[in-house]
């Protein structure tokens, strides 16, 4: 009985995964429709206002995942290069803040493991099963922060090496995912000179060029979404590093503010990569936004190429 019971559960759950992906085929193109960039914080044992338990955010990945959603970077969004199947719609999934549990290492007879239970462990886990599911997402970076927001943790802080810091940039890199700069220590923008906005947003990238040599920076994401005084600066800047008197220099393609609306496509003149909005996962705040842009027909749809070309979306 209980084998049959077990049986008709497995049966249930995969023609639900079949359905979901034969709806997923059937979607007709929409290049004009809207991309939801969703923005998390804390990786952790409960949900919270800034925190996602590791049983939601697996759940957020399968209900994504069920209704046609597949994953791209923020520098794929501003390219307009989805490499994500025709009839599927691209979400870009932002971690903000290099916590550990967005990624953590935990060491297993000796053996040091991606923590199957950080973000990105359960990232490559749900990759496993669902190879449409790619490493595909944005982490913006804090390298000198407090309270192991250093590079996802330092010091023993929650069991993570400050010799492991530098790895876990690298691992993301190579694996396809991006890294993206939210300055040394969280700093807010408006209360700074336009040299000091500049230092903590060169040192920014310049760390994550001593973990990753010549990794191009792309992205930023602004701290507590709050812009310096002189707004140019954060699109490109320069600073003179005393020690060495080399130059740094920075120029992202993209910003990413921390609230609003799903995006405009890349195709549409009204898409702004140097102020991107983002949805912040909390409660059910995925969903409601998922529920909003099917009911609006609003949703951004992959066509052949799953490449949004600015005549196709102005049509
Ligand atoms: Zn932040």
């Amino acid at each position: 009985m209980q084998r049959t019971v077990f049986a008709m559960v497995v049966c249930a759950f995969a023609g639900q995964s079949m359905n979901a992906q034969a709806s997923a085929a059937r979607r007709a193109p929409n290049p004009t429709g809207r991309i939801p960039i969703l923005e998390y914080h804390l990786i952790g044992d409960k949900d919270s206002r800034w925190g996602r338990s590791h049983t939601r955010f697996r759940a957020d990945l399968a209900l994504l995942y069920a209704r046609g959603y597949r994953p791209i970077t923020v520098a794929q969004l501003v390219d307009g290069n989805f490499d994500i199947p025709a009839g599927t719609s691209p979400v870009v999934f932002t971690f903000d803040d290099a916590s550990p549990g967005q990624f953590s290492y935990v060491e297993v007879n000796g053996r040091r493991e991606i923590d199957p239970k950080s973000a990105v462990g359960i990232w490559l886990e749900f990759g496993r099963t669902n190879p449409e599911w790619r490493s595909r997402a944005t982490f913006c970076v804090l390298s000198g922060a407090a309270d192991g927001h250093a590079f996802f943790g330092e010091k023993g802080i929650k069991g993570q090496k400050t010799a492991w810091r530098f790895e876990k940039l690298r691992f993301l890199a190579d694996s396809g995912f991006e890294l993206c700069a939210h300055t040394l220590w969280h700093a807010n923008l408006s209360k700074y000179s336009d040299q000091m906005v500049q230092e903590q947003i060169a040192r920014s990238v310049l760390a994550i060029d001593s973990a990753v040599s010549g990794y191009r920076v792309r992205t930023f994401a602004l701290p507590l979404g709050i812009w310096p005084r002189n707004r140019a600066l954060v699109r490109a800047g320069s600073w003179r590093d005393p020690r060495t008197g080399r130059e740094v220099r920075y120029m992202f393609d993209a910003v990413l503010l921390v609230a609003g609306n799903p995006v405009r496509s890349p195709g549409s003149p009204e898409f702004d990569p140097g102020r991107l909005e983002r949805i912040q996962v909390f409660g059910n705040s995925l969903e409601a936004t998922l529920d909003r842009l099917d009911a609006d027909g609003d949703r951004y749809v992959a066509g052949g190429a799953g490449r949004p070309s600015a005549a196709s979306a102005r049509q």
